[in-house]
């Protein structure tokens, strides 16, 4: 029988949970500050026998990179953020704002002000997200890749996807050096079978998370329509997106 995604992802997970975090089921909850990651694997260095090579691991953050357009943000972003975090044992996930997503070039796009908000605002109150403005800041096309090149090379990256992005990602810009810089991590997403994103050729994680048909770009239509986004945005999202009068028709 086919291993499911948990015992293809978490085994590992839970093996290292077993070799050095038993008992303490708290490292999600740290938040990325130097001085708290540094706390807590010291606490753990202090308590079990390490092999060299394993402090390395302990030292190095884990860092999960959720990037999008994130107009707005939504529900299930978060839940993608949450569900990395747990199954990929995360020590942060940064929400990336692309400033200039030059896939979507040409389609209806609010300002990278409002995206930006809306990312700061989402994932507020949840210590162990952030919110990152290199790309709002940059100029030129959003490339992951010069995303990536700015983070230290001794964190762990894990690229987290929807399905349908991971199927698209041969078509980015200096796609392998993405590919080889972080381990790519796979949310599922209606109407994409795992299969389609296998047959791109590149190592993935495949996180088995229920399929949530929502998008930003249904929920746009819906404030066109004159419905309300409530709840499937995090509260403060839909506050400014009521108060900007952002998507409405004018
Ligand atoms: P849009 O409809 O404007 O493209 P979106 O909902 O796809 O918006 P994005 O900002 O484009 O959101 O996506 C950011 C990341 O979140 C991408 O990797 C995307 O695949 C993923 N994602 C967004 N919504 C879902 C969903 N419902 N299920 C799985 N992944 C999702
Ligand atoms: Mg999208």
């Amino acid at each position: 029988m086919e291993a499911t995604w948990s015992e293809r992802v978490a085994w590992p997970t839970a093996q290292r949970r077993g070799t050095f975090r038993s008992g303490w089921g708290i490292s999600t909850q740290i938040p990325c500050s130097f001085l708290a990651v540094a706390r807590h694997r010291a606490r753990l260095c202090g308590w079990f026998r390490l092999q060299a090579g394993q402090v390395f691991m302990l030292w190095a953050v884990r860092r999960g990179i959720l990037g999008g357009t994130f107009d707005p943000l939504h529900v299930v972003h978060l839940m993608a953020g949450e569900a990395a975090t747990n199954l990929l044992d995360l020590d942060i996930v940064t929400f990336v704002t692309a400033g200039d997503p030059y896939q979507k070039a040409g389609m209806p796009l609010s300002s990278r002000e409002h995206r930006w908000r809306l990312t700061e605002l989402g994932v507020s109150g949840t210590d162990y997200f952030e919110a990152d403005d290199r790309e709002v800041l940059r100029e030129g096309p959003s490339y992951m890749a010069d995303t990536l090149d700015s983070f230290p090379d001794d964190e762990e990256i894990f690229l987290i996807l929807g399905a349908d992005a991971a199927v698209g990602l041969p078509t980015w810009h200096r796609w392998k050096d993405v590919v080889d810089r972080t381990t790519v991590a796979v949310i599922s997403r209606p109407g994409v079978a795992e299969e389609e994103v296998a047959a791109i050729g590149a190592p993935y994680m495949w996180l088995d998370t229920p399929g949530i048909p929502i998008s930003s770009t249904m929920l746009r239509a819906r404030v066109e329509a004159g419905r309300s986004l409530r709840f499937f945005v995090p509260d403060p999202v839909w506050r400014y997106v009521v108060d900007e009068k952002l998507y409405a028709i004018s």
